[in-house]
């Protein structure tokens, strides 16, 4: 499969773009084109005719969101990127600040222009220490030639850029979340609606979120057109998309796809197969949070609809492969107990319900649960599910409930052995953290 990429072209392997090498590929030219030139609302018909979708997990239209964003009767303050992956297996934001840093800061520029925004904040989480090194080098490379500043391109455009290094909570990646820690409080997601952060943003003003490798697609797509964009990947996700493979593959790695890859494609071809010669159990397309897969479900195209339509989602295109000596059961737990410690405690069926289901997984797992727990854990599903401020509730009950419904036999033989009936791994399975 011929694969042309658009985040990572031109990008050496293992390597990475500074400002020269990203100006010799055409880069900053798409702002040289727009600032100043363009009007907003054509830089948006553009974003809307290219078709792209957030990167973040949502998928929303982007081209829409920033149409929102010029139809505020307040003008939009701020843009915030969120560069604060913490989905497990995720890795793909910091692989691109590594890879090509100066797409993400012109994406950011473009969006600033665009929605008439001053304030630019690219929010990253303390830990990323590496990746903040090359994107504050990338930044300030950027201001000493003049693409942000007071006056951008001597264009009389101002627009301040800065780094904000956030909590390394989870959740602090929630948007509202990297919002309340940008004004210096707790990251607490707030309450939507009323609080979408197009309408009452950072300190209250309506401010632009988006993931940072969506917004690395923008450049591209100004420079090359929405045409052009919108006939790479699937009619209704186009565009690539950067999969963070991890787990039980030969190769694991961030690769750059068209949306619409087979999963299949990625595992057996791009990942090399199962390592050591085992057979594949399970898949997480997107993250733990969205549901698991199994073998018959490999042909599935990788995009937002298609796996949406099996009762999965693409999320953050973290692909988590396991195979057959795994205990789906030690998983589950793995992924519970990793929601357990994210939640901030604010919502009661958030913070109950995340503490019940890693309870009643570590009885399963000790070998200590009976029928009747099994059965509960059903039932604290359908209680907690969508009963949050923010989706982390949801996507607890989602990273468990596809394993229980896949692999109830597993559980159940749980209950009858009084603990795992499998071999021991070689390995023990582990929800990578990152
Ligand atoms: Fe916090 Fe959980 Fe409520 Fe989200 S759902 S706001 S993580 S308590």
């Amino acid at each position: 499969m011929a694969v042309t990429p658009i985040l990572l072209e031109g990008v050496p392997d293992g390597g990475s773009l500074d400002l020269a090498a990203y100006e010799r590929l055409g880069g900053y030219e798409a702002l040289r084109k727009s600032v100043g030139i363009a009007a907003p609302a054509q830089i948006v018909e553009e974003i809307k005719r290219s078709g792209l979708r957030g990167r973040g997990g949502a998928g929303f239209s982007t081209g829409k969101k920033w149409d929102m964003a010029l139809g505020k009767q307040g003008k939009v303050k701020y843009v915030c990127c969120n560069a604060s992956e913490g989905e497990p297996g995720t890795l793909k934001d910091r692989f691109l600040i590594k890879a090509n840093p100066h797409l993400i800061i012109e994406g950011v520029i473009l969006a600033s222009y665009t929605v008439g925004a001053d304030e630019a904040y690219i929010f990253l989480k303390a830990k990323f220490e590496e990746e903040y090194r090359v994107l504050a080098g990338a930044l300030e490379a950027a201001g000493h030639k003049g693409y942000w500043g007071p006056d951008a391109l001597g264009r009389g455009i101002s627009l301040n850029v800065q780094i904000f290094r956030g909590p390394d909570a989870y959740i602090a990646g929630e948007e509202t979340a990297m919002l309340e820690s940008i004004e210096g409080r707790p990251p607490r997601p707030r309450q939507k609606p009323p609080y979408y952060p197009i309408q009452y943003g950072l300190y209250g003003l309506p401010t632009l979120v988006n993931n940072a490798e969506t917004l690395a697609n923008v450049p591209k797509i100004i420079l090359r057109g929405g045409e052009w964009f919108s006939r790479v990947g699937q009619p209704t996700s186009p565009g690539t998309m950067l999969f963070s493979l991890t787990g039980a593959v030969k190769r694991p790695g961030v690769y750059e796809l068209p949306l619409g890859t087979p999963l299949r494609h990625l595992i057996d071809e791009v990942g090399g197969g199962i390592a050591h010669g085992r057979r594949l159990k399970a898949v997480f397309p997107g993250g733990p949070s969205q549901t698991v897969l199994v073998e018959k479900d490999l042909d599935v195209p990788l995009d937002f609809d298609a796996l949406k339509n099996i009762g999965s989602g693409l999320g953050t295109a973290g692909v988590m492969v396991y195979d057959e000596q795994t205990c789906m059961v030690r998983l589950a737990l793995e992924f519970s107990r990793f929601y357990q410690d994210g939640s901030c405690g604010q919502c009661p069926p958030c913070e109950l319900g995340t503490s019940n289901i890693t309870k009643l997984l570590v009885k399963l797992e000790e070998g200590q649960a009976v029928q009747k727990d099994l059965d509960f854990l059903v039932q604290v599903f359908g209680l907690v599910r969508g009963r949050g401020y923010c989706d982390l509730v949801s996507s607890a009950v989602r990273s468990v409930e596809g394993t229980v419904k896949l692999f109830r036999d597993e559980y159940e033989a749980h209950i009858r052995h009084q603990g795992c009936p499998l071999p021991k791994p070689e390995s023990a399975p582990k929800a990578l953290r990152v």
